[in-house]
């Protein structure tokens, strides 16, 4: 049976490779349908190579362009950012690879969960605002939500040996990024592109300046809080800066089952699209012999804050997730566009949260108004110290 695929974030990192991986896989895999943002010469060529029957492009002032690009060839445009909702709704897809950037893509992902798809995630900044929201929509509904990112991949993997109620412990591994050894004197002074040079994967932007501060990982505390309905009571952060062990799950009796690949985004991503069988793919293998040693260290908390602040974010719940985002988000825009400095960024998502009074229960549209809040008080503060000088 032939399964039908969109993907929300087609131009970017993880959706050139959800591509490949289609393309590899053959013809029991069919891409329906795309989505980009700005980037209308890649998402016209991908159009023109894959035949989706519908190409959203989110920002609609781009959608003249796109549709000269593509000169009649290709599918139907949707333009604007409903476009991603109403691709998310289509009867027609059973497969929804979410893989846009940040917060934009959460009304998407809750359309997809109200029917029974599977939704492979690797845009984890939905799950971590509104977990709650998601992931009973998805059941209520019959869609199956399966982890894409790496890390979720590998526990997702691991949590097969065992029973829920056997589980004594999640290890989400992390390689530590490009500043894994750095002093505080050295992460005052980083540059935009000592952030964005990360020693093992490559990614897009922000989430490279998520690793580079460790948010990345303490967003994916909240995901796997999420995801595998587990209280971060039983969630273990460690370095593993080879990224071959992805991460790993201890059971009662001590065993530990880690999953381990080379680290390359195509095998989780596969795994997603095939489970919960297995097929050849076209990522390497692990050479054993040739591999070396593979080491661990404990995150440094005082350097990397952002790792304590995700734990008890997660613990708070309700509204602080969406402002932890939130905040990160506008920061580190901030950061890219060399307006403040990196270490700035956990500072302002610092703020956020000690100005914030928590509230729980959300519906879609508080939780939106959360997020605007939080964006708001980043500029806001910038303002501030920019007036105080
Ligand atoms: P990229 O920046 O490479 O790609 C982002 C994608 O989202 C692009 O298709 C981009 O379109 C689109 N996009 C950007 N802004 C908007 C918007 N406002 N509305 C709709 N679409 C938008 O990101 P990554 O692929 O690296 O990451 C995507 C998600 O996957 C993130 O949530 C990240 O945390 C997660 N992830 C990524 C991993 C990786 O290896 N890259 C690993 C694990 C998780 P365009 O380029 O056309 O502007
Ligand atoms: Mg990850």
């Amino acid at each position: 049976m032939v399964r039908k695929i969109a993907i929300l974030g087609s131009t970017g990192s993880i959706g050139r490779n959800a591509l490949r991986v289609i393309d590899a896989l053959g013809p029991d895999y069919k891409v329906v349908a795309l989505t980009g943002h700005s980037n209308v010469e890649l998402l016209a060529e991908q159009s023109r190579r894959f035949l989706p029957d519908f190409i959203g492009i989110t920002d609609p002032s781009k959608a003249g362009e796109l549709k000269e690009r593509l000169g009649g060839a290709g599918g139907r445009i949707l333009a604007g950012p409903e476009s991603m909702t109403e691709i998310a709704a289509l009867d027609d897809v059973d497969i929804v690879i979410t893989a846009v950037v940040g917060a934009a893509g959460l009304e998407a992902v809750l359309e997809a969960a109200k029917k029974p798809k599977v939704l492979a995630i690797a845009n984890k900044e939905p799950l971590v605002i509104a977990g709650e929201l998601l992931t009973a929509t998805a059941k209520e509904n019959g869609a199956t939500i399966l982890p894409v990112d790496s890390e979720h991949s590998a526990i997702f993997q691991a949590l097969q040996a065992g029973n829920a109620d056997e589980v004594n412990k999640i290890i989400l591994t992390a390689s530590g990024g490009p500043f894994r050894k750095a002093t505080a004197e050295q992460i005052e002074k980083v540059t935009v592109k000592e952030a964005l040079a990360h020693p093992t994967w490559s990614m897009g932007p922000k989430i490279t300046v998520d690793s580079a501060t460790m948010m990345n990982k303490a967003l994916e505390v909240i995901e796997a809080v999420w995801l595998f309905d587990t209280p971060v009571e039983k969630i273990d952060v460690l370095i593993h800066p080879e990224s071959i062990i992805h991460s790993m799950v201890e059971f009662v009796d001590g065993s530990v089952i880690a999953q381990m690949s080379p680290p390359d985004m195509c095998l989780p991503i596969q795994y997603a699209l095939t489970y919960p069988r297995r097929l050849e793919g076209i990522s390497s293998h692990i050479d054993f012999g040739k591999m070396g040693s593979l080491t661990f260290e404990e995150p440094d908390r005082s350097i990397f804050r952002a790792l304590d602040l995700g734990f008890e974010v997660a613990r708070m719940g309700g509204s602080a997730p969406v402002v932890f985002n939130a905040a990160n988000e506008a920061a580190v825009e901030e950061f890219l566009a060399g307006r403040i400095k990196f270490v700035k960024i956990v500072e302002l998502i610092e703020h956020c949260l000690n100005i914030h009074d928590i509230k729980s229960k959300m519906s879609l549209d508080e939780l939106l108004e959360a997020d605007r809040w939080a964006r708001g008080q980043v500029h806001e503060r910038l303002r501030a110290l920019e007036r105080i000088g």
